[in-house]
C-alpha cells in the first residue's frame, strides 16, 4: 500500500507519518495537516456491500493510516465501533418520505461526535506509543456542545491523557450542559467561558501556539493535543460512513452500480462535510454535496459568493452545535482548491484574521461546483420537525432539521431526484425542548426530564441510555471563566 504523509496547510516543508499528525494535532505553524494525496478506494462497492461498519472502517482508515499495522489499527477500530453503541449497524439508515436518514447518533453521548470521538483515544494512544511519548497527553478542546462530552466520554481514565473542555457559557442545549458537568473521570475538567464557541476555539488555538507554555509543560511531564475536528484523527474515521451508508444502499438495491447519490450535512466547523468530499475525492459516487447551514450562515454566502466574511452578528440558534463563524475545516478545503498551495492559503487565512474575510479567485471558486450552499431559518427548522413528525412520526433533532429543509430547498430549485442521503448528526433526545416545541408550543410548560419522557412517548422511542445516565447524575464541575482566563485555568489544572 502506498505511503500517505501528512502536511501542513501554511507551509511548504516538512511531512509528518500519520501517528505523528494525530499526536500533534495542529500544525506548529497553526495549519492543519492534510493528506500529500487523498487516496483510491481500492476494493469494490460489491465487496464493501458485504462488509460490517467496522470492516469498511478498515479499508478506509487503512489508506490514510498507513504506519498502523494492521493489528494496530483493527485494535482501535474494534474498540471503537463495539457495544457502546446501541446498534449493532452502527450507522442504520432510516428511509422518511423516500430520503435516507443516516442516523450517527447511535454511540454514547447521541451526537455525532462519537463516530470520531468513539476511536480517537485509541488512535492517540497508539500514536504516542508508536512515537515513543513518554508525556501525559492532554486534551484541548472547544467544544459548542457535543464535541465536549463526546471526547470526554472517549478519553475519561484513559491512562496516560487527561481532557479539558472549554465550552461558551449559555450556548449550549440545557442537556448538553448537565451531561458536560456530570462528567465522571478523575483526568477530566470542564470549564465554561464567558464568551461564544468561536473565541473558545481561538482561545484553544492560541494555547496551543505558545510555545512558551509547552516548553513549561514538556518539563512538566505533559504535551498538548486536540479532539477538536481540526485534528486528522478525527476527520478520516468520519470518511468511513460515506463509504459504508452508500455500500449499504447498494446491498439493499436502493443504488446501482455506479449510480451516484448526493448528501446533504447540517454544517459548523465543516468536519463532517469535508468528510464526504473526501470520500467523493476517494472515488465514491457523489453527487452533490450540500451544505446546510442554520442562521449563522457564513457558509452559504460564501458558496454564492467566493467571499468568506465572518463580520456579522453571532446568532444563538436552536441548532448550537453548529452556531459557528469560523469554520476551522474549511481551510483544508481552501487549501485544495488553491492547489495545495501554502502560500496563498496563508494570505487568505492572514486575511480572515486580520479583516475577518476572505476572497478566493474564480479559478478556486470553479472548484466547488459540487457543493451546493443554502441556510435555513429558526422558522423553517421547526416546520420541518413538525411536519415530518405529523406526516410520518419520525422526529429528527433540530440540526437534522436544518439539513432537511435546506435539502427541501435544494430540490425546489432543482427537481433533482438523485438517491439522498441527509447525515443525521443529533438524536432529537439531546435538544428534546426545542423538537418538542416544534412539534407543539404547548411543551414549552414542562420540565427537561419530563419532555424526554413524553418525546419517547409520542415517538415510540426507548429514552437512550446517555440520557437515563445524567438524570439524577451529581454535578462534577463547576468553573466559569473569562476568555483571557483560559491559559491560566490550563496551568492550574496541571500543576
Ligand atoms: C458538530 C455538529 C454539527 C456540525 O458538524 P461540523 O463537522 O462541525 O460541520 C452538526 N450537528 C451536530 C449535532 C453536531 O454535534
Amino acid at each position: 500500500m502506498k505511503e500517505i504523509l501528512y502536511k501542513s496547510t501554511r507551509s511548504k516543508e516538512g511531512t509528518l507519518k500519520a501517528s505523528e499528525a494525530i499526536l500533534k494535532g495542529l500544525a506548529d505553524d497553526g495549519g492543519l495537516f492534510v493528506p500529500l494525496e487523498i487516496p483510491k478506494l481500492d476494493v469494490s462497492v460489491e465487496e464493501l456491500s458485504k462488509m460490517t461498519y467496522q470492516q469498511v472502517a478498515y479499508e478506509v482508515m487503512k489508506l490514510y493510516f498507513t504506519d498502523f499495522t494492521e493489528g494496530e489499527l483493527k485494535y482501535c477500530i474494534n474498540n471503537a465501533y463495539d457495544s457502546k453503541f446501541d446498534t449493532e449497524e452502527i450507522a442504520p439508515l432510516a428511509e422518511v418520505q423516500g430520503t435516507y436518514y443516516l442516523e450517527l447518533f447511535h454511540g454514547k453521548t447521541i451526537a455525532f461526535k462519537d463516530m470520531a470521538l468513539s476511536i480517537l483515544p485509541y488512535l492517540l494512544t497508539t500514536s504516542a506509543k508508536k512515537n515513543n511519548v513518554k508525556n501525559e497527553i492532554v486534551i484541548l478542546t472547544a467544544t459548542s456542545g457535543d464535541t465536549g462530552k463526546a471526547a470526554m466520554a472517549g478519553f475519561a481514565d484513559v491512562p496516560g491523557t487527561r481532557i479539558i473542555v472549554f465550552y461558551p457559557d449559555g450556548g449550549v442545549s440545557p442537556i448538553q450542559e448537565k451531561q458536560m458537568v456530570t462528567q465522571k473521570g478523575d483526568n477530566t475538567y470542564v470549564v465554561a467561558i464567558k464568551g461564544n464557541f468561536d473565541q473558545a476555539q481561538s482561545g484553544v488555538k492560541a494555547i496551543f501556539g505558545d510555545k512558551e507554555l509547552a516548553a513549561e509543560m514538556d518539563k512538566r511531564g505533559y504535551q498538548f493535543s486536540s479532539a477538536n475536528s481540526i485534528n486528522i484523527g478525527r476527520l478520516v474515521p468520519q470518511v468511513a460512513y460515506y463509504v459504508y451508508a452508500y455500500a449499504k444502499l447498494y446491498a439493499e438495491g436502493k443504488l446501482a452500480k455506479d449510480q451516484k447519490m448526493n448528501v446533504v450535512v447540517p454544517t459548523g466547523n465543516f468536519g463532517n462535510i469535508l468528510a464526504a468530499y473526501y470520500a467523493k475525492n476517494m472515488g465514491l459516487p457523489i453527487a452533490k454535496l450540500i451544505c446546510a447551514s442554520n442562521e449563522n450562515k457564513v457558509l452559504f454566502d460564501f458558496f454564492k459568493t467566493g467571499e468568506y466574511d465572518k463580520n456579522r452578528e453571532f446568532i444563538l440558534t436552536t441548532s448550537p452545535s453548529m452556531d459557528i463563524l469560523i469554520s476551522s475545516n474549511l481551510e483544508r478545503l481552501i487549501y485544495k482548491i488553491a492547489g495545495n498551495d501554502a502560500d496563498k492559503n496563508n494570505e487568505l487565512m492572514n486575511s480572515l484574521k486580520v479583516n475577518g474575510k476572505y476572497d478566493i479567485t474564480d479559478d478556486m471558486k470553479k472548484q466547488l461546483d459540487d457543493f451546493y450552499g443554502n441556510y435555513a431559518s429558526e422558522e423553517e427548522t421547526a416546520e420541518t420537525i413538525r411536519d415530518t413528525y405529523d406526516k410520518t412520526g419520525y422526529i429528527m433533532d433540530t440540526h437534522t432539521s436544518v439539513a432537511a429543509s435546506v435539502y427541501k430547498k435544494y430540490k425546489a430549485e432543482t427537481n433533482d431526484d438523485t438517491v439522498t442521503v441527509i447525515a443525521s448528526t443529533a438524536s432529537p433526545f439531546k435538544f428534546t425542548r426545542s423538537v418538542m416545541v416544534a412539534i407543539d408550543p404547548k411543551y414549552d410548560s414542562m420540565g427537561d426530564f419530563e419532555l424526554v419522557d413524553e418525546l419517547s412517548k409520542i415517538g415510540n422511542v426507548k429514552v437512550p441510555n446517555a440520557i437515563e445516565e445524567i438524570r439524577n447524575a451529581e454535578v462534577r464541575h463547576n468553573n466559569l471563566v473569562e476568555v483571557d482566563g483560559m491559559k491560566d485555568i490550563v496551568k492550574k489544572f496541571l500543576d
